[in-house]
C-alpha cells in the first residue's frame, strides 16, 4: 500500500500489486457498510489489504467462490442470501458455524476454504463494551430466525442461566431449542401466549431478533409489554436502521439500558478481520464509530 500526497496535503491510499484482497458477497450488496468499517480499520492499522463489496446472485455462488479462490483473495464475508448455501462449497466449517447453521466469514488459506460464524461474537461484543456480565442471567429472545440462532449460541456459550425463545411460529422456535438444548437451559413459547408475561417479569435481558421496526417499517415492534419487564433488564435490538427502533424507544421510556445492532455489525466485522489477518486485537470502537458515521451520513 502506498500513500500519495494530494494537492492540499491530504493523503490518499494507493493499492499496488502487493495489496491483498478481502470483500463481502451477497445480493443485493450496494447497501453494505462492511467496506466502510473494514477499510477504516485496515487503513488505521496500515495493513496492505483492500475490502470491496461484490454482488453475487444466488445462482452464481459456486462460480463466485471458485473465482475468489482463483483470484487469491485472503477471505471474504458472506451475507444474504448465501449464508447457508455457502457451506457446501467450503472445505471445513468450525463448530459454532455448524451449530448456528450459517457462515458469514470465510478464510482462504493454503488453497482451502474455512467457514466461521462471527455474528455471535459481534452480538456479545456489546456486553463486553458495556462491561455487563451475562453469567446466570435469564434471557428472553424474540424471533427464531438466523440472527436468533447466533444470539442463542453466543448467550449459551457464555453461560447464561436460562433462555426462552418467543416467536410467532412456535414450531420454528422449538426446532431452535432442539438444536441448542445440549448447550444449556432453553425453552420455546408462542409470543402471543399470556405465559410470556411471567418470563418477561423474570428476564434480565430482552432481545429482538425479528425485523419488526427495521427501516422503513419503523412504527412496528414485537408484541411485548415493556411495563411488565423487570426494571433492571437490558433491552437489545439487533436492528441498526434506525439507530433506535420503536422497541428501544419504548424500553427507554421505562428506564431500561438499551443496546442496538451497531455493536453486532461492528463486532462481527472485527472478529472476521482477526481471522483474516491473524491478529488478536482489532479496534472495534473505531469500526463502530465508522459504521455510526456512515449510517448518519447515509453512505
Ligand atoms: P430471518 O432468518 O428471516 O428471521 C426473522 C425472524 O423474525 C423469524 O423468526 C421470523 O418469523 C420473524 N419475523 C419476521 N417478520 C415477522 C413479522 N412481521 N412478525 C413476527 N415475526 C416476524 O432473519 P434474520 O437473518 O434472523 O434477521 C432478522 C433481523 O436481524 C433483521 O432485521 C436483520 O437486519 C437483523 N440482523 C442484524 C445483524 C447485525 O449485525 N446487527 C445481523 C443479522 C441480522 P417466521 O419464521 O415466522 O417468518
Amino acid at each position: 500500500m502506498a500513500k500519495l500526497s494530494k494537492e492540499g496535503g491530504n493523503l490518499s491510499i494507493i493499492y499496488t500489486g502487493k495489496t491483498k484482497n478481502l470483500g463481502v458477497i451477497g445480493y443485493p450488496i450496494h447497501h453494505s457498510l462492511s467496506p466502510v468499517i473494514q477499510n477504516t480499520v485496515l487503513q488505521s492499522m496500515e495493513l496492505d489489504y483492500a475490502y470491496i463489496a461484490m454482488p453475487v446472485k444466488e445462482n452464481e455462488l459456486e462460480s463466485a467462490v471458485k473465482g475468489l479462490k482463483a483470484l487469491n483473495f485472503s477471505g471474504f464475508n458472506v451475507t444474504i442470501p448465501h449464508k447457508i448455501n455457502i457451506i457446501k462449497y467450503l472445505d471445513e466449517i468450525d463448530g459454532a458455524a455448524s451449530l448456528i447453521g450459517a457462515v458469514n466469514t470465510v478464510l482462504i488459506k493454503n488453497d482451502r476454504l474455512y467457514g466461521y460464524n462471527t455474528d455471535y461474537e459481534g452480538f456479545l461484543s456489546a456486553f463486553q463494551a458495556k462491561k455487563f456480565s451475562l453469567k446466570n442471567i435469564n434471557g428472553l429472545i424474540l424471533g427464531a430466525g438466523g440472527a436468533a440462532r447466533a444470539v442463542v449460541y453466543g448467550l449459551l456459550k457464555v453461560g447464561v442461566g436460562s433462555l426462552c425463545i418467543a416467536a410467532r411460529n412456535v414450531v420454528k422456535a422449538q426446532k431452535l431449542v432442539d438444536d441448542f438444548k445440549k448447550m444449556g437451559n432453553i425453552k420455546a413459547c408462542d409470543w402471543a401466549d399470556v405465559s410470556v408475561n411471567e418470563i418477561l417479569q423474570k428476564a434480565d435481558l430482552l432481545v429482538n431478533t425479528t425485523p419488526l421496526g427495521m427501516y422503513p417499517n419503523v412504527d412496528k415492534m414485537p408484541p411485548v409489554d415493556m411495563s411488565i419487564l423487570s426494571s433492571k433488564a437490558i433491552v437489545y435490538d439487533v436492528i441498526y436502521t434506525p439507530e433506535k427502533t420503536k422497541f428501544l424507544i419504548e424500553a427507554e421510556k421505562y428506564g431500561h439500558v438499551v443496546l442496538n445492532g451497531e455493536y453486532m455489525l461492528a463486532g462481527q466485522g472485527a472478529a472476521a478481520l482477526k481471522k483474516w489477518i491473524g491478529c488478536k486485537d482489532v479496534d472495534i470502537d473505531l469500526m463502530r464509530i465508522a459504521l455510526h458515521e456512515a449510517l448518519i451520513k447515509k453512505i
